[in-house]
């Protein structure tokens, strides 16, 4: 199997979930990669933090009502590659391998240049990012490919419908890029001023007649009250709530992969690895009670 040659295993496993790929629904891998980071790396160390802290969460979800046995799981360790052109690549080999297989895909960064790698093989109809960047500039310090241009990139090549959520530290570049494409820009202060029903019902409108979506949640969408650790951190962000309380209106079964990203765990004192661990968690227990109903 391709996984032994891409993946690395680790001593310490999200939600302490061990096993054969084949008999789980949910395959999990870290991308510990932070390469182009712009002003606070480390985020490399973040799926290590994040499944430290995934170990001491509760493992009832009081949103769903499912426990730890419900959620069927593999953690398969971390991508290799620290370079940036490898790293995607290989966690682009990675995905299309759990693809294939007819498993969930999840990814813990790193830095959000991993989520090109997951896009070139998912090839989605529509992604959903949660951000406080739209990530959508041509090229930053001369870089291409860089954790501020990978959604230009990938939107690029592949045209999806995109929708950003909790935006708020743009430049006049990317706002032209977004109303050119017709890019769905929701700011933070939009989800604070309407609250998240409203918000949840225009990006369902928004995907109407959409097969796949993908979903890439970058920590810094979060208010750095509750997140503060991430490597761009930007004033004004939402409530873990009310992220949350949007990824319940969004999840269903035409989502196809997830990712969370931009933890830099050296930053607080594990507070903001302990919100990540939560996210996802729930995130991926609101994707088995989406699957369950069918
Ligand atoms: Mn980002
Ligand atoms: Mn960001």
């Amino acid at each position: 199997m391709k996984f032994d040659e891409l993946l690395k295993p680790v001593p310490e496993l999200f939600f302490e979930k061990s096993g054969k790929p084949e008999d789980a629904d949910i395959l999990l891998f870290g991308a510990p990669l932070d390469k182009t980071a712009s002003y606070r790396g480390g985020s490399r160390f973040a799926p290590t933090a994040i499944r430290e802290a995934s170990q001491y969460m509760e493992s009832y979800s009081v949103r769903t009502g499912l426990d730890w046995d419900d959620l069927s799981l593999v953690d398969m360790g971390d991508i290799v590659e620290s370079e940036v052109e490898p790293a995607v690549e290989n966690i682009r080999r990675v995905v299309e391998e759990i693809r294939g297989m007819g498993k969930f895909p999840v990814m813990l960064g790193g830095e959000h240049t991993i989520t090109l790698g997951a896009l070139r093989a998912l090839r989605p109809d529509a992604v959903v990012v949660f951000d406080a960047h739209l990530d959508l500039r041509d090229e930053l310090f001369e870089e291409r490919l860089c954790h501020a241009t990978y959604l230009r990139r990938a939107h690029e090549e592949q045209g999806f419908k995109l929708i950003v959520v909790a935006a708020r530290a743009l430049s006049a570049e990317e706002i032209e890029y977004a109303n050119e494409k017709g890019i769905t820009v929701i700011t933070a202060q939009d989800v604070k001023r309407f609250g998240a029903q409203p918000i949840t019902e225009m990006i369902k409108d928004t995907l109407e007649g959409v097969n796949s979506v993908y979903l890439s949640v970058d920590m810094d969408a979060v208010d750095p009250a509750e997140a503060p650790a991430v490597g761009n951190p930007s004033p004004e962000g939402i409530t873990v709530t009310q992220l949350l309380d949007l990824i319940a209106g969004i999840v269903d079964k035409r989502l196809v992969g997830f990712d969370l990203n931009e933890v830099s765990p050296s930053y607080d004192s594990g507070l903001t690895a302990i919100q990540a661990a939560y996210i996802v968690l729930e995130t991926l227990y609101m994707n088995t009670a989406s699957r369950r109903r069918g």
